[in-house]
């Protein structure tokens, strides 16, 4: 079945406010097995509204309104949709109360008279009740057609979809999506996308796709199914076979883990402690670790070590090695590690250094960066050619140096 977003407000159109609810919505749309083909935006103007909403309704089988549903005179949503479907206005009693009582609830005494325009509703519509607002969300059925009506405010949207808008949808869509999220690090887009082209070309049910993301690929498993569970069964045999071919490199299968709760997790189940010691990326990779709750326990301190004589002073690394090989070097990096491990008194310490040019610089080295890792005891570095503008060179050497923690980490069990 088909969906299509029909955001309303001039707002959005002069970019004052981001369309945040059309990506909510389409997210929770694709997860129900709906396939959303068209994301239209329309001012608050009768005749352009008109035409957007029987556009609409042409060629999808839903089309879910945001917007436009307030008390005031440029909120028409609800008036135009119904004329354009062919349903006449009314006054629902029961939301005429319940605006009454939200008035009452939020101690409001003026109520005005463009309030009770919102208890106006077109005869044989589902209305949707409201808990965090007066305008109710409302469904409208034509034809085999559906309009979902739901107010702009997102805290007002996201509760009145999730609660009662989705059951509805439900209804309609019996097939799930069920999917699962790989989460790969330290191996390009292209590259990933080469390792599993047969899967890509292949699969149907479910289907692999691989999204970019800076420093990592997210490879998504998607599988349309009956329910949750035939979703996962169709899920599992592929996720096995990613992590075959991944090993590794993947860091996650939890939607909503970052490399740095990764990186924590590890630390602190092995009862290690750690530290950073950063040039080029002035402090990101320590900010990254600090995101997660509880860092404490395992992240001891980091060091922001931007000139020569920072380096030399606070990790100790030698005058001779600067002036022999440079800051931005094998050797520079491996002492950075060291004496940051040393300077802190840690198990860990990952160490960073690297050349991140000025924005439109073309000079050579710049993306050259190394990054170290010291691990009770033994140091490891690697050499990386970063592309791109500053910020993104050093975005993706932050990601790097995580990544490089959690696979010594791991590497080390392997090890033991
Ligand atoms: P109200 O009763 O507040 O007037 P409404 O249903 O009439 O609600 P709008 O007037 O269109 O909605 O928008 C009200 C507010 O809701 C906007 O100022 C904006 O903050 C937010 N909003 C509206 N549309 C969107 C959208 N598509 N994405 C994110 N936020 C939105
Ligand atoms: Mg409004």
């Amino acid at each position: 079945m088909v969906v299509e977003i029909l955001a309303v407000g001039t707002e959005l159109l002069l970019g004052n406010i981001v369309n945040t609810n059309a990506q909510y919505l389409s997210r929770r749309c694709a997860a129900l097995g709906f396939s959303v083909y068209h994301h239209t935006v329309v001012g608050d103007n009768e005749k352009r509204m008109t035409e957007a909403i029987r556009q609409a309704l042409d060629r999808s089988d839903i089309v879910i309104l945001t917007g436009g549903l307030g008390p005031t005179e440029d909120d028409m949503t609800k008036e135009v949709c119904a004329k354009v479907m062919g349903f006449s206005l009314e006054e629902d009693v029961r939301t005429r109360k319940r605006i009454l009582g939200y008035f009452k609830a939020v101690k409001r005494k003026n109520i005005t008279d463009n309030n009770w325009k919102q208890a106006i509703v077109p005869a044989g519509a589902k209305v949707l009740d409201n808990d965090n607002g007066t305008a109710p969300g409302l469904i409208l059925e034509k034809n085999g057609k559906a309009a979902i009506l739901l107010p702009g405010p997102p805290n007002e949207l996201i509760p009145l979809f999730s609660e009662k808008a989705e059951p509805y949808l439900r209804t309609l869509q019996p097939d799930t999506i069920y999917s699962k999220m790989v989460k790969v690090c330290g191996i390009g887009e292209s590259r990933a996308e080469t390792m599993i082209l047969d899967l890509i070309d292949t699969q149907t049910n479910p289907t692999v796709a691989t999204y970019a993301k800076t420093g990592e690929v997210h490879l998504r498993v998607t599988a349309r199914a009956a329910g949750e569970e035939e979703g996962k069964r169709l899920v599992k045999p592929v996720v096995k076979e990613l992590k075959t071919r991944f090993g590794l490199h993947i860091y996650s299968t939890k939607e909503d883990e970052e490399l740095e709760d990764v990186v924590v997790k590890l630390l602190k189940k092995r009862g290690l402690t750690a530290a950073t010691a950063e040039s080029m990326t002035g402090g990101l990779v320590a900010g990254r670790l600090v995101n997660v709750a509880g860092a404490s326990e395992c992240f001891y301190a980091g060091f922001v070590t931007y000139s020569n004589k920072a380096k030399r002073k606070t990790l100790g690394v030698k005058k001779r090695t600067l002036k022999q090989y440079g800051a931005v070097s094998e050797e520079t990096a491996r002492q950075m590690a060291e004496g940051g491990a040393r300077t802190a008194g840690t198990d860990a310490c990952v160490a960073v250094t690297g050349f991140a040019g000025p924005e439109d610089s073309k000079e050579e080295p710049k993306g050259l960066t190394y990054i170290s890792c010291y691990l009770q005891g033994r140091v490891t570095v690697e050499e990386f050619h970063f592309t791109g503008n500053r910020r993104k060179i050093r975005e993706q050497a932050v990601v790097q140096a995580l990544d490089l923690l959690r696979r010594r980490i791991l590497e080390q069990d392997k090890h033991e």
